[in-house]
């Protein structure tokens, strides 16, 4: 039997579908809304006084109306009526973002802790967070919720770390955060988190190879728009494939791994900055130069290998990105050209176009995507 639609969802659905027009056309005037949504310009005007009222939305200026001499009210979504928030939570520090409704960073810090599986880290951690968000521009019932990103493999259910040997956190539970924060929290793995923010900044993103080259390797495995998981949420755990028999010992305790060729805790020496090493490879300090070419060949020799399974776009991302330049690509595909039997052009070496908190930004969006539905 079909349901028929009462008016009042018709109503609704009329409301949900100006808001996120809206949201895709910011600045549109109540004709263009009728016009595009097939709707009366009473229908229109009714919903525009209700979302305004709500918070929702706003008049964002005037624009030239159909009528000479008049101008009509622009309308836009309020960007901060819903907030998301997403912490980075890493061995010495911890870092913490507010994105709005756009998936726009608008507050961001971070302090510097080492990590102790401890109650009192816990509490401290989420007093800190509760400080980061009282100084927001929203109440608090406007958060939606917060995502805990971790150098760690997640449960089906955000719960719970499964894999977590950077840390030492294997096993933890989402409670010890949850327990003292007001919001719906979540755990998510940190490769996972840099992809979703890739494919939030990128509409046209549809199938890609995501390596998060920071302090440690981390890969995502994007296809037709979707992180894929893998039955045991492994997929994408490409930091522990064999690559040397006599290589250094990964944090997995295994031998040679490709964390120990292409995580920037390799590429540093001890007491070096990412900032300092690229001041000098760019000046062309010989012995980073040197590093820095050795680095590339070795991570060239990982993509062509990880290009062999699967020919997609490679998307460099992570804390390494925001130093990579033209040049780098240029290299990284001639080491590739010389390994691979297929001479395919440069174009599936891509540079992340999130560098910065991308990591925090992606443990807060999924809060902001489910809001949009
Ligand atoms: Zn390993």
């Amino acid at each position: 039997m079909t349901k028929s639609i009462t008016p009042t969802q018709i109503k609704k659905n009329n409301r949900s579908l100006i808001y996120h027009y809206l949201y895709q056309h910011p600045g549109s005037s109540q004709q263009e809304l009728a016009l595009q949504l097939h709707l009366s310009r009473p229908t229109v005007a009714s919903n525009l006084s209700l979302l305004e009222s709500e918070g929702r939305i706003s008049k964002s200026g005037q624009i030239a109306s159909e009528s000479a001499g008049r101008k009509a009210a622009a309308y836009a979504i309020v960007p901060d009526f819903r907030i998301a928030l997403g912490v980075e939570l890493l061995k010495n520090e911890v870092k913490v973002v507010a994105v709005n409704l756009y998936g726009k960073s608008i507050a961001r810090d971070s302090f510097s802790e080492t990590y102790t599986d401890t109650p009192e880290y816990y509490q401290m951690i989420c007093d800190k967070i509760l400080i980061f968000a009282r100084a927001l521009p929203c109440e608090s019932s406007q958060i939606l919720g917060i995502g805990f990103a971790m150098q760690a493999l997640i449960s089906a259910d955000k719960k719970s770390i499964l894999y977590g040997k950077i840390l030492s956190c294997t096993g933890l539970s989402l409670s010890v955060f949850s327990d003292h924060l007001p919001w719906p929290c979540s755990f998510i793995h940190d490769a996972e988190s840099a992809a979703i923010s890739e494919l939030w900044a990128s509409p046209d993103l549809t199938d890609a190879f995501y390596l998060s080259l920071s302090r440690h390797l981390g890969g995502s495995v994007i296809a037709k728009r979707t992180i894929m998981g893998g039955k045991h949420g492994h997929s994408g755990t490409i930091e522990h494939i064999h690559m040397r028999d006599n290589g250094i010992r990964c944090y997995c305790g295994q031998i040679g791994c490709m964390e120990t060729l292409c995580s920037v805790k390799t590429l540093l020496a001890d007491g070096e900055t990412i900032e300092s090493f690229f001041t000098n490879v760019r000046q062309g300090n010989v012995i980073c130069s040197c590093r820095w070419a050795a680095f590339l060949s070795d991570l060239a020799e990982c993509i062509n290998l990880l290009h062999l399974v699967y020919d997609t776009d490679f998307i460099l991302g992570g804390h390494l990105a925001p130093y990579l330049q033209e040049e780098d690509l240029l290299f990284l595909h001639e080491k590739i050209r010389q390994l691979t039997p297929f001479g395919e052009p440069a174009d599936f070496l891509r540079i992340s176009k999130m560098p910065q908190d991308n990591i925090c930004i992606g443990a807060a969006l999924p809060y902001i995507q489910g809001f949009w539905g």
